[in-house]
């Protein structure tokens, strides 16, 4: 256990050497609205067990979840209908980018993991099937564990990955006509881009993820998952979180993490406290470049990791 603060000089030290850093890779493009973020922006929070959260750089400021929704929609999902959504997402991951198509066909329109977009949307669609408003369900969960009732979906991003959609309409449709997906395809890809849509702070994002720190207890101490469904969701955000970059990633970091196409990635200290990092320029992985340098000198610098 750590105690308050604990780690802010570290935090202090990581942001003066990501300042330095010259190659900082590129915002996405392929949504529009995302591209107008200057890669320079940084920012860096941890959330303590108990809710005490701080940070550095431009840790409280809203950026776009993209991605890093997929582990609250998986777990919402889980809690909901436990292991029966095996049988429609598998557990590998995919060695291949987020938004790719290849594997579908030879594992009959079973996605390979729940973080690759095909296996997101197949999440999304079962939570909406089960809630009736899959993005509101997010939100709400969101705003509950983060404390910040502010926080909203972008209808502006939203509309832009509309309009661009036309990959993951593709996959929502060829996953359909293997009959898995239970919704019209437009409804779930409605839902899909406002899920990944929602706007929320470094700050925002540690605290709603400290449920996996806490073994699947929520900020109010309600249990959402059972201990081993959390260890389930933290191993596949190790494995299958960054995507190809998985591998380098657990070389790297050592920590359950789950990046988005906006910047963000969030991680998981099981026992001891959870981050968030935020730096709009990816690498060509979708990953963000600071974020995961951010990380890595965080774990080499406390010696924390799950290894
Ligand atoms: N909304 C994005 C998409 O579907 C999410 C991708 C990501 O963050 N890796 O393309």
């Amino acid at each position: 256990m750590t105690s308050s603060h604990t780690f802010e000089p570290i935090l202090r030290r990581i942001a003066a050497e990501i300042e330095s850093m010259a190659e900082r890779g590129r915002p996405a493009d392929y949504i529009p609205a995302l591209a107008v973020y200057d890669p320079r922006r940084f920012g860096m929070a941890v959330a303590e067990l108990d809710g005490t959260v701080y940070g550095v750089g431009d840790w409280r400021e809203p950026f776009s979840t993209q991605s890093i929704s997929k582990v609250f929609t998986l777990a919402l999902d889980l809690a909901r209908e436990g292991d029966t959504l095996w049988k429609h997402v598998s557990r590998e991951p995919s060695g291949n980018p987020f938004n790719s198509l290849v594997q579908l066909e030879y594992e009959n329109g079973i996605p390979r993991n729940p973080f690759i977009n095909a296996g997101a949307l197949v999440v999304t669609d079962r939570l909406h099937t089960l809630t009736g408003y899959a993005a509101g369900t997010l939100l709400e969960f969101l705003r509950a564990e983060s404390g910040n009732a502010a926080l909203a979906i972008n209808d502006g991003v939203a509309a832009s990955e509309s309009a661009h959609g036309d990959r993951n309409a593709a996959l929502g449709h060829f996953m359909a006509s293997y009959g898995n997906i239970e919704n019209p395809v437009a409804v779930l890809l409605d839902q899909y881009f406002r899920q990944c849509s929602i706007e929320a702070s470094c700050a925002d994002l540690a605290l709603a993820t400290g449920f996996l720190a806490r073994h699947g207890i929520r900020a109010d101490g309600t249990r959402l998952l059972t201990q081993s469904q959390a260890k389930q969701v933290n191993a596949i955000m190790l494995t299958c979180g960054t995507y190809d970059a998985a591998g380098d990633f657990a070389y790297r970091v050592g920590l359950p993490g789950k990046s988005g196409v906006g910047g963000g990635i969030i991680a998981v200290v099981p026992g001891c406290c959870t981050l968030c990092v935020w730096g709009p320029g990816l690498d060509e992985r979708g990953n963000s470049v600071v974020g995961v340098a951010a990380l890595d000198r965080f774990t080499t610098l406390t010696g924390l990791s799950v290894f």
